[in-house]
């Protein structure tokens, strides 16, 4: 893995609406390697690599990321034209003793900033696929912090041959969303066909998560999807940072996939998505929960517990955890 490079793309500035300078760095990625590039009216862009090699039913995997950050101190950067400056340190903590930890602060200060590895460091694993794999598409998509406004308008052409897609934006190298703000993203025969190889990269842990961009694709196409952790933790806050180590975990699980599932289509049946169900409403319906919304259930409790602890070993305080559980619950729909 290429570490100069993730430092490289975790030094640019980028917020929900002003993607450009992360937006342009792909494009000349692209460029230089030969990849086609597009971007849409809403500023989404999208790579294609291989096309000469694609025969009648063969379809592309696609990887996943979006290009905005929550950390609008960098909007003045991006005014600018000026890059984070990336400290590299050697982590003390207990939870990540003596891996190589990446920090960002605001450039010639010594003020840290939110690094942005949600979701640069899914750009960055993304554009690691593309060096390498052979045939392959890739989606970024703007304005997934504020309500997934980007994946929302998607392309539907560029979509039309993708086989599957593999979301890059989660915290930690253990972490699979499995329902995303309510939307199941992939069935249990694909669950089936994944979840050895994903264990085998240290994958193991599926939860029910808030938004990501593939929730908007899981719901307009009809291929499975999925979101993984590549590294960053502490994300939408000044004191984020990203586990190098963690990073090149994402890549490796993101290749041994891609590696497994090939060029075939993965067809996502909708009619076994569960649907929300509120705790209290659908008075027309059952109380029954059924197994499945049962398992949804525990998984959002257990993130939740997982989070807490999280919290008070980082020395949140009892507002601030207060404040998560509600938003989460938001995202939920509880
Ligand atoms: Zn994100």
């Amino acid at each position: 893995m290429n570490k100069e490079m993730l430092k490289e793309v975790l030094s640019l500035p980028s917020i929900s609406g002003n993607e450009s300078i992360v937006r342009n760095y792909i494009a000349s990625y692209a460029i230089k390697n030969g990849i086609k590039v597009m971007v849409d009216d809403k500023g989404n862009i999208y790579l294609t690599k291989g096309s000469d090699k694609m025969t009648e039913g063969e379809y592309y995997p696609c990887v996943v990321a979006h290009m905005d950050t929550v950390h609008r101190s960098h909007n003045t950067l991006i005014e600018q034209d000026l890059r984070l400056d990336i400290v590299e340190s050697i982590n003390e903590t207990d939870k990540h003793y003596n891996q190589t930890t990446l920090t960002a602060k605001l450039p010639g200060t010594n003020t840290q900033t939110g690094i942005g590895g949600d979701d640069k460091c899914g750009v960055f694993v993304c554009l690691e696929m593309f060096e390498e794999f052979d045939i392959l598409k890739g989606a970024f998509f703007v304005e997934e912090e504020i309500g997934m406004l980007g994946s929302k308008e998607a392309d539907e052409d560029f979509f039309k041959n993708v086989g599957y897609a593999i979301q890059f934006d989660a915290p930690s190298a253990n972490w699979i969303t499995e329902t995303c703000s309510g939307v199941k993203l992939f069935d249990e025969d694909f669950k089936g066909l994944i979840r050895e190889t994903l264990s085998d990269g240290g994958y193991s842990k599926f939860s029910y998560d808030p938004f990501t961009d593939v929730n908007q694709l899981a719901q307009k196409f009809d291929f499975c999807c999925l979101n993984l952790g590549c590294g960053y933790y502490r994300q939408h806050t000044n004191g984020e940072y990203v586990i190098v180590d963690e990073v090149e975990s994402a890549v490796k699980v993101g290749i041994s996939l891609i590696n497994k599932l090939g060029i075939a289509d993965y067809i996502h049946n909708k009619s076994v998505k569960i649907q929300n169900s509120s705790l209290y409403g659908d008075f027309e319906g059952s109380f029954n929960f059924n197994d499945s919304e049962d398992e949804e259930l525990m998984d959002m409790s257990e993130n939740i517990t997982d989070s807490v602890i999280e919290m008070v070993a980082d020395g949140g305080s009892r507002e601030q955890i207060k404040e998560f559980i509600y938003e989460y619950l938001m995202d939920n729909e509880f």
